[in-house]
C-alpha cells in the first residue's frame, strides 16, 4: 500500500509504523467498533459485533488484541468492580467524547460525565504540568475514575 493513502481512515493508522502499514484485520476491526460505539464494551460484546464481518477473528484474538491496544494507550481497559473487564476508545482530553467515570460500588452503575467542574479541570492541568516536570514525562492523556455510592444506592439502606 503506497504512502499518503491514508485519507479517510482513522487517526490510529499513523500509530502503527506510518500510514503505509496495514493494520491487522483484528486491530482495525476492534478500533473501528470501539471508536464508533459509546459506552463500555466487554471482549465478548466486541467479539459479537466483529464476528459477522470478520469471521476469522476469534474470541482469543479479540482478548489478545485488546491487551495490545490498551498497552499502546489507544484503548482503556476498565474495571467497574463486576469482575468483567470493559473497554472503551481512549479519547484524548480534547476529544469530543472525553469523559470521566463515577462508578457505584453497590450496583456497578457507571456515570460518564463530560461537564467537568472547574476545580477538576484546574487540578488536572496543574497536576499534569507538575508531574510532567518532575518526571520529564509528556502527559498526553489520563483516565479518571472515582468509586463510590450512587444516589439511588445511598437512598436505600
Ligand atoms: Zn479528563
Ligand atoms: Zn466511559
Amino acid at each position: 500500500m503506497p504512502r499518503g493513502n491514508c485519507k479517510g481512515q482513522g487517526w490510529w493508522h499513523g500509530k502503527f509504523r506510518g500510514c503505509g502499514y496495514r493494520l491487522t484485520a483484528g486491530r482495525e476491526a476492534i478500533l473501528d467498533i470501539l471508536s464508533k460505539s459509546e459506552g463500555h464494551l466487554s471482549a465478548e460484546d466486541i467479539y459479537v459485533k466483529i464476528h459477522p464481518k470478520y469471521p476469522s477473528v476469534g474470541l482469543t484474538t479479540v482478548y489478545r488484541t485488546l491487551e495490545v491496544l490498551s498497552n499502546l494507550g489507544m484503548v482503556y481497559k476498565l474495571d467497574f468492580g463486576d469482575g468483567r473487564a470493559r473497554y472503551e476508545f481512549a479519547q484524548g482530553p480534547k476529544g469530543a467524547h472525553h469523559h470521566h467515570h463515577l462508578v457505584c460500588t453497590q450496583c456497578n452503575k457507571v456515570i460518564d460525565y463530560t461537564d467537568f467542574i472547574d476545580e477538576e479541570v484546574e487540578l488536572l492541568n496543574q497536576t499534569e504540568k507538575g508531574l510532567g516536570q518532575k518526571y520529564k514525562f509528556r502527559i498526553t492523556n489520563h483516565l479518571i475514575q472515582f468509586y463510590g455510592v450512587c444516589e439511588q444506592c445511598s437512598g436505600k439502606k
